[in-house]
């Protein structure tokens, strides 16, 4: 097993020869926000929400919940143990989207507050992402734009979609241009579907990872793209993990099929019809990057730089919910070029979340 320090696929321990590892999906909290859900879902009225659902089932399990709640020397051990460089933090699904609007703001800006203290005081360890409640469109866009500007922080983390509603219907525009305005790239993380398509998966118990989390990271990812959003705010920058989500293997079959919802009218409640100016796959190649969060496979990474290039795939490790001792060692050993290897554990993720650069 490689360690913290020791270089990356044995290729020198000096300046440019050195490769630092950078996670970048993984999770945290704070306390406060599974008790919210706990208290929202044992309330008078709790919502049929399955990510709710999901989160009070996370509440539950006490030592998943110290390691998200830990971002201090507990965590640097594991990620020293791991080989990690640098964590990039984002707050656990299903977050603050699942309360309500008031709520899930105050507990945004919570959240945000003490990853940005952690991240002042482990500066070469820590990065984080600003959390903000959609389901609150100016608390959401203050947010961010604190997160942006005061806190110092790198980008913003969405869990997906808000109590059945994605960032591609009107009412979220002003989100997409303050994601822009401010230059934050929008982690997009998956969360359980929404309670009006989750019952198909409920019923196999593919619920998560094995499905629904995929599917509907992909309802939002191929519904900002045919909703114009990235020919409207060209500098929308989208991440996604998973390899995304399996999307780019099916690049050349979106581009042929594109015409079956590009244009249409009809679609989106009524709205205008929208056509795209590019096809399905440049907006892969020019707005939207893919972590390999939980999916350390040489043939699937080495497929995504394929078709996306190297500079859109950018390390993950999903910390805490999927952890080998041995995952850096499958990187380390990757039979890719080392500036390329560069580019995924560190460089891409320097240059997407504006970090420090190890150099
Ligand atoms: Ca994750």
């Amino acid at each position: 097993m490689a360690h913290q320090g020791e270089p990356a696929g044995g290729q020198g321990t000096q300046g440019h020869n050195r490769i630092r590892r950078i996670a970048t999906e993984e999770a945290w909290s704070i306390p406060e926000i599974p008790k919210a859900q706990l208290e929202l879902l044992n309330g008078p009225c709790p919502p049929d929400d399955a990510s709710l659902r999901m989160g009070a089932m996370f509440a539950g399990l006490p030592e998943v919940q110290k390691q998200l709640c830990d971002i201090g020397p507990g965590r640097i051990a594991r990620m020293d143990e791991l080989g990690i460089d640098r964590q990039l933090l984002l707050l656990t699904a299903p977050g603050v989207q699942v309360l309500d609007a008031r709520t899930g703001t105050e507990l945004a800006a919570l959240s945000n507050d003490r990853l940005a203290e952690a991240c002042r005081k482990y500066p070469d360890r820590f990065s984080g992402l600003t959390a903000f409640a959609p389901q609150d469109v100016k608390g959401a866009v203050k947010e961010i734009e604190r997160g942006m500007t005061k806190l110092g922080l790198n980008g913003a983390v969405l869990n997906s979609h808000t109590q059945g509603h994605y960032l591609d219907e009107p009412a979220f525009e002003p989100i997409l241009e303050a994601l822009e305005h401010f230059d934050a790239a929008l982690y997009i993380h998956p969360t359980s579907p929404p309670s009006n398509w989750v019952y198909p998966y409920a019923y196999r118990g593919f619920i998560g990872a094995l499905a629904g989390f995929s599917h509907e990271v992909w309802m939002h990812t191929m519904g900002l793209i045919f909703s114009g959003a990235f020919d409207k705010y060209p500098k929308l920058r989208l991440v996604i993990g998973h390899a995304g989500e399996a999307m780019p293997l099916l690049l050349y079959r979106f581009d042929w099929m594109q015409s079956n919802a590009d244009g249409r009218p009809g679609l989106r409640g009524g709205q205008p019809p929208v056509k795209l100016k590019h096809k399905v796959s440049h907006y892969f190649h020019n707005n939207i990057w893919v972590t390999t969060s939980g999916v350390a496979w040489e043939p699937a990474i080495k497929f995504c730089m394929d078709v996306l290039g190297p500079e859109r795939v950018i390390y993950a490790m999903d910390y805490p919910y999927q952890v080998s001792a041995d995952e850096v060692a499958t990187y380390d050993n990757l039979d890719i070029p080392f500036e390329h290897k560069k580019m995924l554990m560190q460089t891409n993720a320097e240059h997407v979340f504006r970090l420090p650069s190890f150099g």
